[in-house]
């Protein structure tokens, strides 16, 4: 039976919208996997320490038939393709993040893979396009996405096409 995922997308270098929708299309053609849908592009203001540009990014939804560890596998070999270096500074600037945010329900804790995504509940750039697309989603402890989302601040988020627009 295939699993759920969900995956989320970011960058601030090298025309992010361009690298999301590049990355949006390298999802579409995952082995044993099939692409469901993907939320409208945010804006966001960069998390941590570093100076630099604002970030774009989505929210997608796949069923998968490969496990989680391979599916991450792909993540990161888009990632590569779209040029992201590995080993920069920590929230620093990249072409390209992939982040598994939720495997199924599965909670996995390895050297190579933390699911639930830790960052996940905290960040409403994960937060919004995930309700986007998936708006009944319901975590494992009972808490409702739509609750989270209802409660949490939406720091400076904006719809890219649409400034001064969360929603
Ligand atoms: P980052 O620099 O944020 O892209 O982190 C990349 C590292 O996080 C990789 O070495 C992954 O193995 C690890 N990692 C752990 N959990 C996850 C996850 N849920 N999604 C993506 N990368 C993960």
């Amino acid at each position: 039976m295939p699993v759920r995922a969900y995956i989320g997308l970011g960058s601030n270098q090298q025309n992010p919208p361009l690298q999301i929708h590049n990355a949006l299309a390298a999802l579409k053609q995952i082995r044993r996997t099939v692409f469901v849908g993907h939320s409208r592009l945010y804006r966001s203001r960069p998390m941590g320490p570093v100076d630099q540009p604002d970030f774009v990014n989505a929210v997608a939804a796949v069923d998968t038939c490969l496990d989680a560890h391979t599916l991450l596998s792909e993540l990161q070999s888009i990632e590569d393709r779209q040029g992201r270096v590995r080993g920069g500074v920590r929230w620093g600037p990249r072409t390209l993040d992939l982040d598994l945010l939720l495997f199924g329900d599965e909670q996995i804790a390895t050297d190579k893979l933390t699911v639930p995504h830790p960052g996940l509940l905290q960040r409403s750039f994960v937060l919004y396009p995930l309700y986007e697309v998936a708006p009944d989603l319901r975590f494992k402890e009972g808490k409702l996405l739509a609750e989270l989302v209802k409660d949490h601040p939406d720091g400076e988020l904006e719809l890219l096409d649409n400034p001064g627009k969360r929603r």
